[in-house]
């Protein structure tokens, strides 16, 4: 196996309307691969974080006709979404073909730009639509090799599995189980065959409506709910008798924020704790496996505890090549949820993944 550490990229957004109402300051620089954080309260004290990639995309961007950002100038810093594709989504894509598992991983507080990263608005097309239409590209010219490639799209809310691509609502959502070959897997989850790009974009305009739909009716935000899409990769080569197989996992997680409660108490307090053990085990499955990587001896990693965590076991610290971008806000007033999000990526970094590849027959 090929041992990897978790790739970690932090991305600095433009100031929001509510942050330029506040006057705010912004907090973040970034300089190559290392990217500050001033203390606004004690301006004098700066933390550096050290991530294998940093994007600035917080100034220095315009809009052209289509209203894609970006980069004003050339002596202009702003990392736009093509940029970001190109490290990350790239990624991807190559280990996809050369057999190898991948999951892409967006983290940051509600409004920090994981959306914008992962799916993107409008022109602004993120990391996975363009993934999924860069997959098609190579397939159409291929003459001794066959593909197969199946898209599934989930929402982890409550610890409940939604079907994104399913009308019909379980009760209760869908079950996880285990099983021996392929660990853990949602029991009836839709897989749907596709052929092509279009089919992909189509199903996923579908599921962010059922997602959307189904937050309002659980009177929540999609703020709350792990969306997870995933793409099985088969490529069949007809003269040699091989199959080559990648499960490509990308994962726009739920706001790190610390929930507060608000509207009807005793609903708010059970979504709350219950959305926070997903995200609150993912985070001591990657604490623990920071330990196991720094040759401290753990007894248990507590990849059981919740869904999303059984979900991503093989991306955290098994099968599996991962990128991680944590995504932040330049204002003063998140410095706390951007601190705690820098550190969380810092945890995240001492992983170590051993990825195989997925060939068959082995030889
Ligand atoms: P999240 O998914 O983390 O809650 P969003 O991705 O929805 O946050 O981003 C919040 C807002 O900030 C959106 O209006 C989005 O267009 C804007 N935004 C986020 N990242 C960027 C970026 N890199 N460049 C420009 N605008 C951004
Ligand atoms: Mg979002």
């Amino acid at each position: 196996p090929s041992i990897d550490g978790v790739k970690v990229a932090v991305r600095v957004r433009p100031f929001s309307q509510r942050e330029k109402d506040a006057c705010s300051r912004c907090v973040i620089s970034m300089n190559s691969s290392s990217t500050s954080i001033y203390d606004p309260k004690n301006p004098g004290h700066m933390k550096t974080f050290t991530f294998d990639l940093a994007y600035w995309s917080h100034s220095g961007f315009l809009k052209d006709k289509d209203g894609m950002l970006v980069s004003s100038g050339s002596n202009s810093r702003y990392a736009g979404q093509r940029e970001v594709f190109h490290d990350l989504g790239q990624g991807v894509l190559d280990n996809a073909w050369q057999g190898y598992n991948a999951t892409l991983l967006a983290y940051g507080q509600t409004g920090s730009g994981k959306s914008y990263s992962m799916i993107g608005y409008g022109a602004n097309r993120g990391i996975i639509p363009v993934v999924c239409e860069e997959l098609f590209k190579p397939i159409q010219n291929q003459k001794n090799k066959q593909y197969q490639v199946t898209f599934s799209m989930l929402e982890i809310y409550n610890e409940q599995v939604i079907d994104l691509l399913s009308e019909t609502k379980k009760p209760g959502g869908l079950k996880v189980r285990e099983d021996q070959q392929q660990g853990f897997y949602v029991d009836g989850l839709k897989l749907v065959p596709c052929d092509s790009y279009t089919q992909i974009e189509r199903l996923m305009e579908q599921g962010t409506k059922i997602r959307t739909t189904a937050s309002t009716s659980m009177n929540a935000t999609s703020s709350r709910s792990h969306m997870v899409i995933t793409i099985q990769f088969k490529q069949i080569f007809l003269d040699e008798d091989i199959t080559k197989q990648s499960i490509i996992n990308l994962v726009d997680l739920a706001g790190s924020e610390r929930q507060k409660s608000s509207g009807s108490e005793g609903d708010r307090l059970r979504e709350g704790t219950r959305v926070n053990l997903s995200l609150t085990t993912l985070g001591n499955v990657i604490s623990a496996l920071a330990e196991v990587a720094m040759g401290k001896k753990v007894l248990h990693i507590p990849y059981r505890d919740s869904v999303l965590t059984k979900l991503l076991q093989s991306a955290l610290g098994g099968n599996s090549r991962t990128i991680m971008i944590a995504a932040v806000s330049p204002a003063d007033i998140c410095y706390e949820e951007t601190l705690s999000t820098l550190r969380y990526a810092e945890r995240t970094k001492k992983i170590k993944n051993k990825a195989v590849i997925n060939a068959s027959p082995m030889e």
